[in-house]
């Protein structure tokens, strides 16, 4: 890994100049970006971030010397250390103390030498100043992060945070979250700044040299400029697109352990346009992610948790053989439909089914049979419903379906529909076919006989009786 060149703004209106001191910098192994004009200077500041500005007033004029206020007075750039360059006639007493900030003044004619000189000097004040802006920054940037990850839950959202707080905190365009353990061939991408719909993304970690060594040692991988890193020879010739297109230049591989274990890497990048990443974006993301593990440990407890509590309470409430409601469930959601009923005064009706003659099912095709036609029947019963209605086993060969917002009249074409559904659809297997038929009882709340669930369900259970009694497969009401 080199060591990555200062790099300066050079503002100034004098073309000549330009020319002559930017190619005597980058023979001094300085990187240089050049600003003709006022407009330009603002856009490249806007741009990127110099260790070094240097800012030719020529003899003074009032333009160029508002160039210089209003660059101070841009909160970003007060403390960019600045090379002030001076015509021999400059009257240094009109600049402002403010405007001056850190700034040197340096006279033409200046030997190349002596400017040389003053720049190293300037360099090692700046990259103090630059540090102490820094950790300012990632202080702060800290304290607002971990505020919104540990408002969230999740560990996706929390994923989410992490690469648009990071990115936005070092002004890079890419970072992203990959999942993967020490010895694995591939990742999960759960989260892209540059791609925020991008959802578990399987990538190939041979393309990735940096993320795999991440992965391998534990210990973060800075790569600085991917250009001169052996690390990347063998993957360049097979990059394409997705990765790293070769506009990549800078790379961070960071990864984080979840309960002791390596869990993935935050990978940051930079191209060739942006500032390449340092030993400070690096202090950053890692302060960032240090901090953000607890948060989603926790958040992985919980979801573990909640999951579970889930499908306990899934299972506690399901009957096994059909997968529809129980009795348990039936009785809760009967009770908040007719508190639902009362509040907004809306009906509800309740059909009790009963499979008629089932012990002949079971004793002609076995216990197994009867409970196939069970399944079969529920798997009926449900296309026949709306979302809003509710089927529940009662028990054995008998269920109960809640109608909300549905009188006596509607729930008698129902009734009447499923009968028929029932009483056509052919049970059994094709080669051994078996004829069902239910009956059914219906009630209808409000009621004076039905005021509650269980009165409800009892005057259902009469009609049901009735409708045997009647001969089967019918309903009353
Ligand atoms: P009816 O028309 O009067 O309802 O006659 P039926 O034969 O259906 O009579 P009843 O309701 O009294 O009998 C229900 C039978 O269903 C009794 C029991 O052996 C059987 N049964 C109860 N639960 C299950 C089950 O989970 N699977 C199977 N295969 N049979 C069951
Ligand atoms: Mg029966
Ligand atoms: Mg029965």
């Amino acid at each position: 890994m080199l060591p990555l060149n200062p790099r300066f703004l050079l503002a100034t209106e004098d073309n000549a100049l330009a020319r002559t001191l930017s190619w005597v910098l980058k023979e001094n192994g300085y990187d240089v970006v050049t600003a003709l004009g006022g407009p330009q200077l603002i856009e490249r500041l806007d741009q990127e971030e110099y260790d070094l500005m240097i800012l030719d007033l020529g003899s003074g004029e009032q333009t160029t010397l508002d160039r210089l206020t209003r660059v101070r007075e841009d909160a970003r750039h007060t403390d960019v250390p600045m090379l002030l360059l001076t015509d021999p006639d400059f009257d240094a007493e009109r600049l402002e103390p403010e405007s001056l900030g850190a700034a040197d003044i340096v006279q033409r004619p200046y030997r190349v030498r002596e400017l040389l000189a003053r720049i190293k000097a300037h360099l090692r004040v700046g990259r103090a100043l630059n540090k102490a802006r820094a950790e300012a920054r990632s202080r702060n940037e800290l304290v607002a992060i971990l505020r919104e990850v540990t408002a969230s839950l999740n560990p996706d959202e929390i994923y989410q945070i992490l690469v648009r707080r990071v990115a936005t905190g070092l002004r890079i365009a890419r970072c992203s979250v990959v999942l993967a353990g020490p010895d694995d061939n591939e990742g999960i991408v759960v989260a892209a700044f540059e791609n925020p719909t991008l959802r578990n993304l399987p990538v190939q970690l041979s393309k990735y040299p940096e993320i795999r060594r991440a992965l391998q040692t534990g210990e973060t991988v800075l790569v600085e400029d991917i250009e001169a890193d052996p690390l990347y020879r063998e993957v360049k010739t097979t990059w394409e697109g997705l990765v790293g297109d070769s506009r990549t230049r800078s790379v961070i591989a960071l990864p984080f352990l979840l309960k002791a274990k390596t869990a993935g890497v935050f990978f940051l990048r930079t191209t060739a346009d942006d500032p390449p990443l340092n030993r400070l974006d690096l202090g950053f993301a890692e302060q960032v992610i240090e901090a953000a593990v607890t948060a989603l440990e926790k958040a992985y407890d919980l979801e573990k948790a909640t999951d579970g509590a889930a499908e306990l309470r899934e299972l506690a409430d399901t009957d096994p053989l059909t997968g529809c409601g129980n009795r348990r469930l039936l009785e809760e959601r009967l009770t908040e439909e007719l508190d639902r009923a009362k509040r907004y005064d809306q009906v509800v009706t309740a059909v009790v089914l009963d499979v008629d003659d089932f012990k002949r099912i079971n004793d002609s095709r076995g216990h197994q049979g009867g409970d196939r036609v069970l399944v079969d029947l529920v798997t009926l019963l449900r296309r026949e419903l709306r979302t809003m209605d509710f089927l529940a086993r009662f028990g054995g060969e008998e269920f109960v379906i809640l109608l909300p917002e549905t009188g006596s009249t509607g729930a008698r074409i129902f009734t009447d529909r499923i009968l028929r559904r029932v009483a056509n659809h052919k049970f059994g297997t094709p080669a051994a076919p078996i004829s069902v038929t239910v009956s059914a009882g219906l009630a209808t709340f409000p009621d004076e006989r039905a005021t509650d669930a269980a009165s409800l369900l009892k005057l259902a259970d009469e009609n049901l009786y009735k409708a045997k009694q009647a001969g089967r497969n019918r309903y009353r009401d």
